[in-house]
Protein backbone atom coordinates (compact mmCIF):
# COMPACT_ATOMS: atom_id res chain seq x y z
CA UNK A 1 0.00 0.00 0.00
CA UNK A 2 1.33 3.52 -1.06
CA UNK A 3 1.53 6.01 1.52
CA UNK A 4 -0.93 8.63 2.20
CA UNK A 5 1.42 11.31 1.96
CA UNK A 6 3.25 11.15 -1.74
CA UNK A 7 5.41 14.37 -1.58
CA UNK A 8 6.48 17.02 0.12
CA UNK A 9 8.24 19.96 -0.25
CA UNK A 10 9.97 22.92 1.67
CA UNK A 11 10.30 25.89 -0.63
CA UNK A 12 12.35 28.40 0.51
CA UNK A 13 11.46 32.48 0.26
CA UNK A 14 14.09 34.36 2.43
CA UNK A 15 17.11 34.25 4.46
CA UNK A 16 19.18 35.94 7.44
CA UNK A 17 23.05 35.96 7.82
CA UNK A 18 23.96 36.11 11.49
CA UNK A 19 26.48 34.46 13.52
CA UNK A 20 25.88 30.89 15.05
CA UNK A 21 25.97 32.75 18.62
CA UNK A 22 22.14 34.18 18.05
CA UNK A 23 21.29 30.95 17.49
CA UNK A 24 21.43 28.91 20.78
CA UNK A 25 20.69 29.85 24.27
CA UNK A 26 23.42 28.63 26.11
CA UNK A 27 27.03 30.05 24.90
CA UNK A 28 28.54 27.83 21.73
CA UNK A 29 32.27 26.86 20.56
CA UNK A 30 31.51 28.00 17.26
CA UNK A 31 29.78 31.69 18.27
CA UNK A 32 31.55 33.76 15.92
CA UNK A 33 31.16 31.54 13.01
CA UNK A 34 28.46 32.02 10.49
CA UNK A 35 25.30 30.12 11.06
CA UNK A 36 22.73 31.70 8.63
CA UNK A 37 18.88 31.24 8.72
CA UNK A 38 16.37 30.56 5.95
CA UNK A 39 12.38 30.99 5.82
CA UNK A 40 10.30 28.20 4.39
CA UNK A 41 6.80 27.08 3.81
CA UNK A 42 5.96 23.51 3.02
CA UNK A 43 3.52 21.96 0.92
CA UNK A 44 2.17 18.47 1.55
CA UNK A 45 0.36 16.49 -1.67
CA UNK A 46 -1.72 13.80 -1.21
CA UNK A 47 -3.70 11.58 -3.61
CA UNK A 48 -6.96 13.26 -4.96
CA UNK A 49 -6.70 16.34 -2.68
CA UNK A 50 -5.06 19.48 -2.90
CA UNK A 51 -1.93 20.57 -1.33
CA UNK A 52 -2.05 21.67 2.63
CA UNK A 53 -0.13 24.55 2.57
CA UNK A 54 2.24 25.11 6.12
CA UNK A 55 3.10 28.33 7.55
CA UNK A 56 2.45 31.73 4.92
CA UNK A 57 5.84 33.21 5.04
CA UNK A 58 6.25 36.57 5.41
CA UNK A 59 6.11 39.72 2.46
CA UNK A 60 8.45 42.65 1.36
CA UNK A 61 6.68 44.84 4.57
CA UNK A 62 8.23 43.25 7.53
CA UNK A 63 11.46 41.74 5.40
CA UNK A 64 12.68 45.81 4.88
CA UNK A 65 11.39 46.94 8.79
CA UNK A 66 13.36 42.98 10.21
CA UNK A 67 16.53 43.51 7.73
CA UNK A 68 15.31 40.01 6.10
CA UNK A 69 16.29 39.27 2.63
CA UNK A 70 13.12 37.62 0.03
CA UNK A 71 15.04 35.02 -1.85
CA UNK A 72 11.54 34.70 -4.01
CA UNK A 73 8.21 36.03 -2.90
CA UNK A 74 5.67 32.89 -1.31
CA UNK A 75 3.76 33.43 -4.37
CA UNK A 76 6.47 33.12 -7.18
CA UNK A 77 7.78 30.13 -4.76
CA UNK A 78 4.16 28.71 -4.67
CA UNK A 79 4.07 28.59 -8.39
CA UNK A 80 7.04 27.44 -9.46
CA UNK A 81 6.12 24.77 -6.74
CA UNK A 82 3.78 24.22 -9.51
CA UNK A 83 0.92 24.77 -6.93
CA UNK A 84 -2.49 27.06 -7.43
CA UNK A 85 -2.70 29.22 -4.22
CA UNK A 86 -6.04 30.24 -4.73
CA UNK A 87 -7.26 26.42 -5.16
CA UNK A 88 -5.73 25.61 -2.02
CA UNK A 89 -8.56 25.07 0.53
CA UNK A 90 -6.22 24.26 4.09
CA UNK A 91 -3.20 26.30 5.39
CA UNK A 92 -1.73 24.92 8.75
CA UNK A 93 -0.56 27.97 10.88
CA UNK A 94 2.30 26.39 12.98
CA UNK A 95 2.26 29.80 15.10
CA UNK A 96 1.57 33.63 14.54
CA UNK A 97 5.57 34.71 14.44
CA UNK A 98 5.47 37.08 11.59
CA UNK A 99 7.89 34.95 9.50
CA UNK A 100 5.31 32.19 9.53
CA UNK A 101 1.81 33.85 9.53
CA UNK A 102 2.45 37.54 7.85
CA UNK A 103 0.98 35.95 4.27
CA UNK A 104 -2.57 34.83 5.00
CA UNK A 105 -3.52 37.16 2.01
CA UNK A 106 -2.10 35.22 -0.35
CA UNK A 107 -4.22 32.23 0.34
CA UNK A 108 -7.85 33.78 0.08
CA UNK A 109 -9.99 30.35 -0.09
CA UNK A 110 -8.47 28.55 2.45
CA UNK A 111 -9.36 27.64 6.54
CA UNK A 112 -6.45 28.18 8.44
CA UNK A 113 -5.95 25.41 11.21
CA UNK A 114 -4.62 26.87 14.12
CA UNK A 115 -3.88 25.80 18.25
CA UNK A 116 -6.32 27.01 20.57
CA UNK A 117 -3.92 28.48 23.05
CA UNK A 118 -1.77 30.06 20.21
CA UNK A 119 -4.08 32.46 19.24
CA UNK A 120 -4.82 32.89 22.75
CA UNK A 121 -1.92 33.99 23.46
CA UNK A 122 -1.28 36.25 20.52
CA UNK A 123 -4.35 38.10 21.90
CA UNK A 124 -3.70 38.54 25.35
CA UNK A 125 -2.51 40.73 27.94
CA UNK A 126 1.05 39.03 27.41
CA UNK A 127 1.39 40.69 24.13
CA UNK A 128 2.00 44.59 26.55
CA UNK A 129 5.15 42.57 26.82
CA UNK A 130 7.54 43.82 24.30
CA UNK A 131 10.33 41.08 24.49
CA UNK A 132 7.28 38.51 24.01
CA UNK A 133 5.17 40.69 21.20
CA UNK A 134 8.95 41.75 19.16
CA UNK A 135 8.46 38.29 16.94
CA UNK A 136 4.71 38.93 16.29
CA UNK A 137 3.28 41.66 14.30
CA UNK A 138 0.02 43.00 14.84
CA UNK A 139 -1.60 43.08 11.14
CA UNK A 140 -1.64 39.15 10.56
CA UNK A 141 -3.04 38.64 14.07
CA UNK A 142 -5.85 40.97 13.38
CA UNK A 143 -6.54 39.16 10.03
CA UNK A 144 -6.69 36.01 11.64
CA UNK A 145 -9.06 37.06 13.49
CA UNK A 146 -11.00 38.95 10.60
CA UNK A 147 -11.06 35.06 9.44
CA UNK A 148 -12.14 33.09 12.11
CA UNK A 149 -15.65 35.86 11.75
CA UNK A 150 -15.82 34.78 8.03
CA UNK A 151 -15.55 30.98 9.33
CA UNK A 152 -12.18 30.65 8.07
CA UNK A 153 -10.43 29.47 11.24
CA UNK A 154 -10.23 25.75 12.73
CA UNK A 155 -8.92 25.09 15.95
CA UNK A 156 -7.24 22.81 17.27
CA UNK A 157 -6.67 21.36 20.85
CA UNK A 158 -3.54 19.45 21.19
CA UNK A 159 -2.80 16.63 19.51
CA UNK A 160 -5.38 15.79 16.75
CA UNK A 161 -5.58 14.08 13.28
CA UNK A 162 -5.97 16.49 10.07
CA UNK A 163 -6.51 13.10 8.30
CA UNK A 164 -5.09 11.04 5.36
CA UNK A 165 -1.57 10.79 6.79
CA UNK A 166 -1.19 14.32 8.76
CA UNK A 167 -1.55 14.77 12.26
CA UNK A 168 -1.25 18.06 14.50
CA UNK A 169 0.58 18.20 17.97
CA UNK A 170 1.24 20.98 20.10
CA UNK A 171 5.08 21.25 21.17
CA UNK A 172 4.68 24.77 22.84
CA UNK A 173 7.71 26.63 25.03
CA UNK A 174 8.83 28.61 21.49
CA UNK A 175 5.28 30.07 22.10
CA UNK A 176 2.07 28.95 24.02
CA UNK A 177 0.84 27.26 20.78
CA UNK A 178 3.37 26.16 18.50
CA UNK A 179 2.12 22.95 16.64
CA UNK A 180 4.78 20.50 14.67
CA UNK A 181 3.29 18.91 11.58
CA UNK A 182 3.48 14.85 11.17
CA UNK A 183 3.09 13.83 8.01
CA UNK A 184 2.99 9.71 6.42
CA UNK A 185 5.22 9.02 3.49
CA UNK A 186 6.82 6.39 1.95
CA UNK A 187 10.07 6.50 4.12
CA UNK A 188 8.16 6.85 7.34
CA UNK A 189 6.90 9.80 9.50
CA UNK A 190 8.84 12.77 8.49
CA UNK A 191 7.69 15.82 10.92
CA UNK A 192 7.66 19.55 9.97
CA UNK A 193 8.59 21.04 13.42
CA UNK A 194 8.59 24.63 12.15
CA UNK A 195 9.88 26.65 15.52
CA UNK A 196 10.47 23.76 17.47
CA UNK A 197 13.50 23.29 16.31
CA UNK A 198 15.37 25.82 13.73
CA UNK A 199 18.08 24.26 13.15
CA UNK A 200 19.12 20.37 13.35
CA UNK A 201 22.00 21.75 15.44
CA UNK A 202 19.26 22.96 18.48
CA UNK A 203 18.56 19.42 18.28
CA UNK A 204 21.88 17.58 18.14
CA UNK A 205 23.10 19.70 21.02
CA UNK A 206 19.87 19.92 23.02
CA UNK A 207 20.32 23.63 23.12
CA UNK A 208 17.07 25.53 21.84
CA UNK A 209 17.13 29.11 19.68
CA UNK A 210 16.70 32.02 22.37
CA UNK A 211 12.80 33.05 21.74
CA UNK A 212 10.69 31.06 23.88
CA UNK A 213 8.52 31.69 26.65
CA UNK A 214 9.28 29.01 28.86
CA UNK A 215 12.61 27.65 28.35
CA UNK A 216 12.24 23.90 30.04
CA UNK A 217 8.96 23.55 27.79
CA UNK A 218 11.16 24.42 24.86
CA UNK A 219 13.38 22.06 25.64
CA UNK A 220 10.57 19.36 25.95
CA UNK A 221 9.36 20.36 22.99
CA UNK A 222 12.60 19.77 21.59
CA UNK A 223 12.31 15.88 22.80
CA UNK A 224 8.66 15.50 21.54
CA UNK A 225 10.37 16.05 17.91
CA UNK A 226 12.65 13.73 18.34
CA UNK A 227 9.86 10.76 19.79
CA UNK A 228 7.35 11.97 16.77
CA UNK A 229 10.68 10.79 14.16
CA UNK A 230 11.36 7.92 15.63
CA UNK A 231 14.71 9.47 17.11
CA UNK A 232 15.99 10.18 13.54
CA UNK A 233 16.85 13.54 12.61
CA UNK A 234 16.99 12.24 8.93
CA UNK A 235 12.94 12.38 9.75
CA UNK A 236 12.99 16.33 11.36
CA UNK A 237 12.45 19.50 8.94
CA UNK A 238 13.70 22.02 11.00
CA UNK A 239 12.03 25.30 10.57
CA UNK A 240 14.76 27.07 9.43
CA UNK A 241 17.60 25.28 8.43
CA UNK A 242 20.12 25.58 5.27
CA UNK A 243 20.56 22.01 5.43
CA UNK A 244 17.17 21.33 4.29
CA UNK A 245 18.37 22.62 0.57
CA UNK A 246 21.34 21.19 0.76
CA UNK A 247 20.80 17.71 2.25
CA UNK A 248 17.79 16.89 0.72
CA UNK A 249 17.03 16.24 -3.39
CA UNK A 250 16.70 20.30 -4.20
CA UNK A 251 15.83 21.82 -7.43
CA UNK A 252 15.09 25.23 -7.66
CA UNK A 253 15.31 26.61 -3.88
CA UNK A 254 12.43 23.77 -3.10
CA UNK A 255 13.36 20.61 -1.78
CA UNK A 256 11.72 17.42 -1.55
CA UNK A 257 11.52 16.46 2.03
CA UNK A 258 10.09 13.47 1.85
CA UNK A 259 12.41 11.62 0.28
CA UNK A 260 15.36 10.85 2.54
CA UNK A 261 18.42 13.01 2.37
CA UNK A 262 21.82 12.37 0.42
CA UNK A 263 23.50 11.37 3.44
CA UNK A 264 22.63 10.99 7.08
CA UNK A 265 22.17 14.53 9.03
CA UNK A 266 23.73 13.61 11.92
CA UNK A 267 26.86 13.04 9.35
CA UNK A 268 26.91 17.02 8.36
CA UNK A 269 26.39 18.16 11.00
ZN1 LIG B 1 8.77 31.44 15.74
ZN1 LIG C 1 10.33 31.11 12.53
Amino acid sequence: MTAPVTSIQAIRYARHERKAGANFTAPVDDHDLPMPLDYYVWAIHREGLPPVIVDTGFGAIAAAARGREITRPVRKGLREAGIDRLGVTDVILTHLHYDHAGGLEDFPNARFHIQDAELAFATSRQMCDHHVRAPFDGEPVAQVVRRLYHDHVVFHDGDESFGSGISLHLAHGHTAGLQVVACETERGTVILASDAAHLYANLARSIPFPIFIDEADYIRAQSRVMELAGGSLDHVVPGHDPLVLSCFPTENDIARVDLPPHRPIAEVL
